[in-house]
């Protein structure tokens, strides 16, 4: 069996453990005679398996008590609207930092709600880097603050937690569970599982409580978080199969050593990959070195032609899905949580040989 190393930004690479386990589990999950995937939603075992997942979760990323944690579907992009359909209802206004492709269309999408302001961009220079904020920028009766805290795509992520007295609502989205995160900052934070934690079709929110309760009339029913919350995810089908893997995830992170060595190997990974970008005069990271995601690392040469040969011979070596975003052009290696130190050291040793048999 050849695994190939994918660096695609998502869905993603999963650890091999996990399939391993769920293929062991497929026809007949714990003497249940069935696959999960065959499972009614409704039935003990799966109660177990999703009570578990949010009890995992929950220790992982110690959230406090006083937040809810769905498991829902729609994807990262159906908060978009969600959020402000939820959230924006006491003085109908939000704030937005936009810093990449992902926080852009989640302020545009709000925008359709409610009196919406960008206070903070990057835009003027294709978000390669994360802007200093004003706070005077920012408005007191802003019924939250929204950022994207790992832009996928432009490869840069927020560190420092703007200090404002408003909610804040973050999209985790591509930097899920890659190291610990104070939850007690936050209103809430979210993310699609495919990057690095599940396969596609499941969403993961978790929300303070006192948020809330103010969702607006006209918000569908399936995008209100109360009743999502009062249902326990399920006011109809959940993504059983989704959650069941990003479960037996969770428990993979746990035996790992949690959060804390995450973090420890994430950063192994990235300085591996970015030191060689900043060793090589053929390839050269897009973003500014302090604003640097340690998940997604976009590169280019200064040839079309080049960023194409390397592509393909990538392929060949089984480093698949380095094509970077149409935005941004060149390549993307995505490094998720998942992804093995040896995948970052095959692509730097096939960096440095293609450098040298392509410089003249
Ligand atoms: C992929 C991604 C999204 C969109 O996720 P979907 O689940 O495809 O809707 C949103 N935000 C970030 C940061 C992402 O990486």
């Amino acid at each position: 069996m050849a695994r190939v190393y994918n660096f695609s930004a998502g869905p993603s690479m999963l650890p091999e453990s996990v399939l391993e386990k769920a293929a062991d589990q497929m026809l007949d999950y714990e003497g249940t005679g069935e696959s999960v995937m065959e499972m009614s939603h409704r039935s003990k075992e799966f109660q177990a398996i999703i009570d578990k997942a949010e009890a995992d979760l929950r220790e992982l990323m110690e959230i406090p008590d006083n937040y809810k944690v769905l498991f829902l579907q729609g994807g990262a992009s159906t908060q978009f609207a969600a959020i402000a359909l939820n959230f924006m209802n006491k003085n109908h206004k939000a704030d937005y930092i936009v810093t990449g492709n992902w926080s852009k269309k989640a302020m545009q999408e709000a925008s359709r709600y409610g009196d919406v302001k960008v206070v903070a961009s990057s835009a003027d220079k294709n978000f390669s880097y994360v802007p200093d904020w004003d706070y005077n920028e920012f408005r007191d009766d802003a019924d939250y603050l929204y950022f994207c805290m790992n832009e996928t795509v432009h490869g840069n992520i927020i560190r420092d937690i703007p200090d404002v007295d408003v909610p804040i609502i973050a999209d985790i989205s591509s930097c899920f569970l890659s190291e610990p995160i104070d939850v007690s900052k936050f209103a809430m934070l979210y993310g699609g599982a495919q990057k690095n934690v599940a396969p596609a079709g499941l969403t993961i929110c978790i929300i303070r409580e006192d948020m809330l309760g103010n969702a607006a009339d006209i918000c569908p029913t399936m995008l209100n978080y109360e009743t999502m919350a009062a249902k326990g995810s399920m006011y109809n089908t959940p993504p059983c199969w989704c959650i069941y893997i990003a479960g037996l995830v969770f428990q993979w992170l746990k035996k790992m050593g949690g959060l804390p060595e995450m973090q420890r190997r994430n950063q192994a990974k990235a300085k591996l990959l970015y030191d060689a970008l900043d060793e090589s005069k053929m390839f050269n990271a897009t973003v500014r070195p302090k604003d640097r995601s340690m998940m997604n690392a976009p590169f280019v040469t200064d040839s079309d032609e080049l960023n194409k040969k390397f592509i393909a011979g990538c392929t060949e070596n089984g480093l698949i899905n380095i094509k970077g975003h149409r935005s941004v052009g060149g390549m993307r290696a995505s490094i998720y949580n998942a992804m093995p130190i040896e995948g970052v050291e095959k692509l730097v040793a096939y960096m440095k040989e293609f450098e040298k048999e392509n410089t003249k």
